[in-house]
């Protein structure tokens, strides 16, 4: 009695790998601002030029822009005293 093993060809193909998912569009870049004001911390985010960070003090509502340019700083930290 001889049996007969069959090869059995597994093909472990992985599944497609998950494609990396595209940025959301609207993410906007945003700084971390500091004002001192309240002693808060708050995003800044960059207005939709792409010209200026424009944000608010959420406690005081006082005004604050960053504006964005070539050999600006590449913080992303800022303290509004
Ligand atoms: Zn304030």
């Amino acid at each position: 009695m001889n049996s007969d093993p069959r090869d059995y060809k597994i093909d472990i193909s992985s599944i497609n790998a998950d494609e990396p998912k595209a940025e959301a569009p609207n993410a906007r870049p945003f700084l971390s601002v500091r004002f001192d004001c309240c002693r808060v911390y708050q995003r800044v985010y960059r207005n939709r030029d792409g010209t200026r960070y424009e944000g608010r003090c959420p406690k005081c509502m006082r005004a604050v822009t960053f504006v964005v340019g070539d050999g600006g700083s590449n913080e992303r930290f800022f303290v509004v005293e």
